[in-house]
């Protein structure tokens, strides 16, 4: 497979490439943008031309710089041997191969997706999008030899973009639905998925009906599908093999499979919990399940919402903190198909410990959540801070209101703990001031859920003049 007429280079070597504001010549889609979506649809080989790329609305050479447009990917595949189920892992793929090329940034998926293109890629001539769903078609064939034909089309035009985002959202919502269908103990095979470790090298997800993959796109069904057209790739089975904790959700097989796949890094998983042993997070989840202790409760914050959090972080904080493959107890990469299964988080408490989520994620979740519970998790709409969210709570006879008492009798024998051997002090949020020389000037430091144990701190003054010694 050539790219010699393509004019920038294209290959894995550019995944990972980050594309500040600065140096962006467009911005494709992403949170600022109303409708926007990708797709891939397995189709009969008469309704597909081989090759065939067509843009409805401005192509990158009509766009002016600095600018933000709609973007809408569909592509179009046909094989003997392809099925329905294999159109979302597919479409997985577009991620990884828009990035391959030389210029352009790939984030997020499905409708959450977020491109933009450099200035220096544009200068060099890759100018149209005739030249991306090139490289798509191309790389599709080649990546995945079961695709004998495929052709893309690009919606950037508001007008344009508005029945393929409908007809787009129904099929996710139809997948999602279907995923709704089965649990975890109906099956006796789970998958893993490892497409984002050129982002995160020692993430691997674990896909269970219960569990749908954290970027949102991959249900149990979907990997299932793909694990058996290609067994070698990205996406494998995983016997779960013993179940050692039934709450948990902790599996040997799942164990075993992260310890391989994290070379080692990682070798425990709790796939039913945030706060023990959690499954790691790459960079792609929808949502983050963050512990908010000052309540004792969960708060949800999906990558669409763009305002702060009831714990004062944005989700580009939080998400800094949470992915990059690792595991961060209280901070958790989930799917929102996920927050809406029986099994959600049940080690650390399950849904009634949900006190908060942005108004548009519990619109879209409120009829799959028990009903009981809807109108007692505050949006930003009802509470603005920690003190509000508590009184509403109390107001609202929030079930996590229960658990309180035991809090503070936890937190008492902490205390006592702590005067006794100097062991561990829990931290809510603490803001500590350290004074400066004669107790004035001095700098602070704010804790956020977080546990302290040491022995000692020392704290040293630095002879500046010392150290410019020539
Ligand atoms: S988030 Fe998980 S399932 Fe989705 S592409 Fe990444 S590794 Fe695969």
């Amino acid at each position: 497979m050539s790219f010699s007429d393509i004019p920038v280079p294209v290959g894995p070597v550019y995944e990972g490439e980050r594309i500040r504001a600065k140096q962006m010549y467009v911005e494709l889609g992403g949170p600022k943008i109303d409708k926007h979506f990708e797709l891939v649809r397995v189709k009969q080989p008469k309704e597909i031309k081989d090759g065939q790329v067509t843009i409805h609305g401005p192509d990158l050479k009509d766009m002016k710089e600095g600018e933000r447009y709609p973007i809408g990917i569909l592509v179009e595949v046909a094989g003997e041997q392809l099925e329905e189920d294999l159109e979302a892992v597919f479409e997985r793929r577009v991620h990884e191969f828009c990035n391959f090329v030389n210029g352009i940034m790939h984030l997020n998926q499905r409708y959450t997706n977020w491109m933009r293109l450099s200035k220096t890629a544009y200068e060099k001539g890759f100018n149209s999008l005739e030249l991306l769903g090139t490289v798509l078609i191309r790389l599709y064939k080649a990546e995945l030899p079961i695709i004998k034909q495929a052709q893309v089309t690009f919606y950037t035009d508001p007008k344009a973009i508005e029945k393929p985002y409908e007809m787009a959202m129904g099929i996710y919502e139809k997948r999602d639905e279907r995923a709704r269908t089965i649990h975890d103990e109906d099956v006796d095979m789970f998958y893993g998925c490892v497409l984002c470790q050129s982002f995160a090298p020692t993430h691997a997800c674990c896909i269970t009906p219960d569990r749908t993959s954290l970027c949102g796109s991959i249900n149990w069904f979907d990997a299932r599908a793909a694990a058996k057209v290609d067994p070698k790739g990205p996406i494998y089975e995983v016997p779960p093999k013993e179940c050692k904790d039934k709450l948990a959700g902790e599996y040997t097989g799942v164990n075993e499979m992260i310890k391989k796949r994290s070379l080692g890094e990682i070798d425990r998983i709790f796939l039913y919990s945030g706060m023990e042993f959690p499954h790691t997070s790459c960079g792609c989840f929808e949502a983050i399940d963050f512990y908010i202790p000052e309540v004792n409760g969960h708060g949800i914050v999906d990558r669409n919402f763009d305002g702060v959090a009831i714990n004062g972080l944005p989700f580009s904080a939080m998400a800094n903190q949470t992915g990059g493959g690792k595991q961060m107890p209280g901070f958790n990469g989930v799917s929102i198909q996920y927050i809406v299964s029986p099994k959600y988080q049940q080690y650390d408490g399950g849904t009634e410990t949900i006190v908060w989520m942005p108004k548009a994620v519990k619109d879209r979740i409120g009829d799959f959540l028990p009903q009981d519970l809807v109108p007692k998790i505050a949006t930003e709409e009802e509470v603005q801070d920690l003190a509000q969210l508590k009184t509403w709570l109390q107001e609202n006879n929030h079930p996590i209101v229960e658990t309180w008492a035991d809090m503070l009798e936890e937190e008492e024998e902490e205390e006592y703990e702590y005067e006794e051997e100097g062991a561990m002090v829990p931290m809510g949020t603490v803001g500590m001031t350290i004074p400066g020389a004669g107790g004035v000037g001095g700098f602070k430091i704010i804790l956020k859920n977080c546990k302290v144990h040491a022995e000692a701190i020392i704290i040293k003054k630095i002879d500046s003049k010392g150290k410019r010694k020539k």
